[in-house]
């Protein structure tokens, strides 16, 4: 299901991100491309802002695949390949896209649950990683058990953890190549004490002192990611009556020092159908990226027009000030912590 991108209770002028900014957020040259490869994913965690699980079947097709792997060939200002899903590691294009950009020299990010280690059939992924150099970000949203099986299942929490020892038996986290960051999701809120997300750098300490002193366990960077108002999050806030309260809490802490730090100014997000978008959460709320004269952005489009800078400005909305309240977040974590 795609969610429409706005409540109309949230449409105010109040709460225009646009307004906030003073002006419409610049697009820049692209250097990322973030591919969510579908929706297919072995868990299905409270606050997946992609709505993914294991029986959502959608997913790249290889006409997708094809022209995804023509952009890698044809756009050397790509310098970072960022795979995502649902879990991206179980779709059948997710090895060619690795291997295409670890050949061309291309950074290789992998949003990996871990679990998928331990699936019938990816036990080589962790062997695969590492020959490939794939930095793995992980989540791993609380360094306490209960925490983490609470938002991700029952089990998840160790299942990370050996998922993570089996990394660190490879370099990763130690070797400068084979980098292991893990990720932090505040829990979703219950009521309306409302918290702006912990920083970064004292979480991380806390994090690595837990986590080697426990499980001898060693990683590179904590990244803590905002929970924004889409997805589960937002069905959730909505079936508490604390959406529209959680976006003015956002609202109200609005950074400015965030803004030029905003990951869809130099980055495409694209869908398992080949749409492209500002962003992955705009991605699931379904607001497409468009070029100047208003048209939406496709692969087909921008392999016709020879260039990935057919974009002039992000297309935004209230669900935005997640990325700017406070320190800041994006799938890179926060941006001014
Ligand atoms: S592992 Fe990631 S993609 Fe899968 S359900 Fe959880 S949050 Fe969503
Ligand atoms: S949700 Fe965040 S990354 Fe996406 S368009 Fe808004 S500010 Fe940019």
């Amino acid at each position: 299901m795609v969610l429409s991108s706005e409540s109309p209770k949230l449409a105010t002028s109040d709460l225009s991100f646009e307004q906030a900014l003073g002006s419409p957020l610049t697009k820049q040259g692209i250097q990322v491309l973030q591919i969510n490869l579908g929706r297919r994913c072995n868990l299905a965690c409270t606050h997946c802002h992609v709505e993914a699980g294991p029986h959502r079947t959608e997913e790249l097709s290889p006409a997708v695949l094809a022209q995804l792997l023509e952009m890698l060939d044809r756009f050397p200002q790509i310098r970072t390949v960022d795979l995502t899903g649902g879990a991206p590691e179980m779709n059948y294009g997710f090895r060619p896209l690795v291997e295409r950009s670890h050949a061309l020299g291309k950074e290789i990010i992998v949003r990996s649950n871990l679990t998928i280690f331990f699936e019938p059939g990816f036990g080589d992924l962790p062997e695969y990683f590492a020959r490939h150099q794939v930095r793995v970000v992980a989540s791993l949203p609380c360094y306490l058990q209960d925490n983490v099986d609470q938002m991700r299942g029952q089990g998840v929490y160790d299942g990370s953890i050996r998922a993570i020892q089996q990394l660190n038996a490879l370099g990763y986290g130690q070797d400068p190549k084979l980098i292991l960051d893990l990720v932090y999701n505040p829990p979703i809120p219950t009521d309306d004490d409302f918290r702006l997300t912990p920083s970064q750098g004292a979480l991380e300490g806390d994090y690595k002192s837990y986590l080697a002193e426990h499980f001898g366990i060693t990683f590179n960077h904590l990244l803590t990611i905002t929970n924004l108002p889409i997805g589960r999050t937002r069905f959730q806030l909505e079936h508490r009556g604390l959406l529209t309260s959680y976006t003015e809490f956002l609202a109200a802490n609005h950074n400015a020092a965030n803004v030029s730090g905003l990951m869809c100014r130099n980055e495409l997000s694209i869908d398992y159908e080949g749409n492209v978008y500002d962003c992955d959460f705009n991605q699931m709320a379904g607001v497409p990226a468009q070029t100047p004269a208003g048209h939406p952005v496709t692969l087909e489009t921008l392999l016709a027009a020879d260039s990935i800078d057919a974009i002039a400005t992000v297309q935004t909305r209230s669900y935005c000030y997640g990325c700017t309240a406070g320190s800041g977040s994006s799938c890179g974590g926060a941006l001014t912590d």
